[in-house]
């Protein structure tokens, strides 16, 4: 049963009231009551920064999410890794088995916002607030998500983090819907990162992660982007996926890019094509801080230098 706190504070002073529900059911059916009124906290992190800049409203009721037991820690299956939605940053930057099966979900984790805040954000936090850079990276692990709900009954929803993000543009969010889970698919073979090498059927996979910001570490990206793709011996790619995102644009999978790459061998004016590409491809938006041509030029350049030095640490490595 919930628990509803009071507080003594002033009018102008917020929260008003704190919900600590038992579960995700109680949590939705606060929400269901009080509306807009009402937000989920997790962290408390983006909202913050959202309250203090008056880009949301101070809502009246917090409905707190780490009172839920279960929310939080990493766990596997034989093909997959599932990852708590209350589990804090900090741990997916520091997770052996997130920086084996999950690479560039594990570097995009170590490089949002300060230590400090990654102690406290939640990876559930970043996702839901639709503009995380975690998304990129999860893109291109294709990553699902797990979402309890209500309307006439509790139902559970297993949902591609593609599919949420199309309902996030068109508008159709649930606004009661609380994520359990996010689930990566596991890694089959060797991986390669910036970091490691293994090769065990003579294809290794390569990730980067990239970001820039208009200032290190403390506050939103202009642009992120993600790649993952395997490759063999010969230079030949295979499933490509490339993501990029950034500030409060909703991210994406490049799926034309991907493509110049798929089944492609590796040469050094796919760099020139790719950059050009992505920039074309990357479907972003202008404000007071960066252009839409300059985080489109951005995201292109960033995927061309990671692929460039990510391949050629590769090549020294041998
Ligand atoms: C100084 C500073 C720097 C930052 N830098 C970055 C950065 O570089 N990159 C970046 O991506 N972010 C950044 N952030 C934003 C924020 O820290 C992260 O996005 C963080 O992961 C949010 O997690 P949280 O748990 O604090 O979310 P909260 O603030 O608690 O919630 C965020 C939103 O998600 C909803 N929500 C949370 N959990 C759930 C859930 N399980 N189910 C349904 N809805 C939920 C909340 O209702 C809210 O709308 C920064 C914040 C600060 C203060």
């Amino acid at each position: 049963m919930e628990m509803n706190i009071e507080t003594n504070r002033g009018p102008e002073l917020f929260p008003r009231k704190v919900w600590e529900p038992a579960n995700a059911e109680e949590a939705m059916m606060i929400k269901r009551q009080y509306g807009d009124n009402a937000v989920f906290v997790a962290g408390g992190t983006l909202l913050r920064t959202q309250w203090e800049s008056g880009i949301v409203n101070r809502h009246e009721h917090f409905i707190r999410l780490d009172t839920i037991a279960d929310l939080c820690g990493i766990g596997e299956s034989d093909q997959h890794i599932e990852i708590g939605a209350l589990t804090r940053l900090r741990e997916c930057g520091t997770d052996a088995t997130i920086a084996h099966h999950g690479a560039t979900l594990y570097e995009s984790c170590r490089h949002i916002a300060a230590p400090s805040i990654r102690n406290q954000a939640t990876i559930g936090g970043n996702i839901s607030s639709a503009v995380g850079d975690a998304i990129p990276a999860l893109l291109v692990h294709n990553a699902s998500l797990r979402w309890v709900d209500i309307g006439s009954e509790v139902t559970t929803i297993e949902q591609d983090l593609v599919d949420w993000l199309e309902t996030v543009k068109s508008g159709r969010k649930s606004s009661t819907a609380v994520l359990l889970a996010i689930r990566l698919e596991k890694q089959t073979s060797s991986l390669t990162t910036e970091a490691t090498e293994q090769s065990v059927d003579h294809q290794q996979e390569i990730t980067f992660f990239r970001k820039i910001g208009r200032r290190e570490a403390f506050t939103p990206s202009l642009v992120t982007v993600a790649f993952r793709a395997k490759i063999d011996p010969l230079g030949y790619f295979s499933q490509v996926r490339i993501a990029a995102g950034g500030g409060s644009g909703i991210a994406m999978r490049l799926l034309t890019c991907e493509q110049l790459l798929e089944g492609h061998r590796y040469h050094a004016e796919m760099i020139t094509s790719l950059a050009m590409l992505a920039s074309e491809e990357f479907v972003t938006y202008s404000d007071p801080f960066a252009s839409e041509q300059y985080r489109k030029q951005t995201a292109g350049n960033l995927l061309a230098a990671g692929l460039w030095e990510t391949i050629h640490a590769q090549i020294e490595r041998r």
